[in-house]
């Protein structure tokens, strides 16, 4: 039994952190990805505040948008062993980095998304400031946007005030939603074994669960494809990828 299944049969209350590295075995483009739509557009272009106050840049935005998502990415191995683990009653739940909702997809229940997810549009008003979206609540599948580019419209207003829709993602220069990150964070908190899965743990403060996890003495295991700047603090670190490496750990636990 490798380390990663001998620490999964031990653990009741596991949460799996999760990172783009998930995601890309589904066709879902990393910022890393050669050749993929971000060779193409800056994802520094789509600032809260540049979204905001130009047009332009929303029209850019929804135009990738429907190139990201033109291939229907669909979980991959990988998200299918967190849902066994979960229905084997082992987890807590999954805290993801990632916008996709492919964990969702594969039918993990308990899913906290701290970045937002892209599965969904929401209206941010007129002029939201400070990087916080101040609209008149109205939220829609993002499938209702799709339709309305796909119609001719190139920049979806909401249909409730008039006020600018974007996707509900936290985009660069927009504040996280605090009730996500302590939702993430109590989470972490109660669990006995973090399993943080193709993330970079580069960015804060997703990168700091990790170390939560390992002040409060719960062992933190690290698969992912390349070194990462917390690979000291985890009982285990396995070089690989996440669809190779989950499923068997999973199957060999549960
Ligand atoms: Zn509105």
């Amino acid at each position: 039994m490798t380390e990663l299944a001998a620490l999964l049969t031990a653990a009741r209350r596991v949460v799996a952190f999760t990172g783009a590295g998930v995601s890309t075995e589904s066709g879902v483009p990393d910022f890393r990805s050669p050749g993929g739509v971000w060779t193409r557009y800056d994802p520094r272009d789509f600032t809260f505040g540049k979204y905001v106050s130009d047009p332009d840049v929303r029209r850019r935005a929804w135009a990738m948008r429907r190139e990201f998502w033109a291939n229907d990415p669909q979980p991959n191995a990988a998200h299918r062993a967190l849902v066994d683990l979960e229905q084997a009653g082992r987890m807590l739940g999954v805290v993801t980095q990632n916008i996709d909702g492919l964990h969702q997809a594969a039918g993990s229940k308990r899913v906290v998304e701290i970045h937002g997810t892209s599965r969904e549009v929401m209206c941010i008003g007129e002029a939201p400031r400070l990087g916080t979206p101040d609209g008149c609540g109205w939220a829609g599948p993002t499938r209702w946007a799709f339709e309305a580019i796909d119609s001719g419209v190139e920049v979806p207003s909401c249909p409730g005030c008039g006020g600018i829709v974007k996707s509900a993602t936290i985009s660069f220069g927009q504040n996280l939603v605090p009730e996500v990150i302590g939702a993430a964070t109590s989470m972490v908190a109660a669990s006995d074994l973090l399993v943080a899965i193709g993330s970079s743990l580069q960015v804060y403060p997703a990168a700091g669960l990790p170390e939560l996890a390992a002040a409060k003495g719960i062992p933190v295991i690290i698969v992912n494809d390349e070194p990462t700047p917390l690979d000291y603090l985890a009982e285990a670190v396995i070089r690989g990828r996440a669809g190779d490496v989950l499923p068997p750990a999973v199957e060999a636990a549960i």
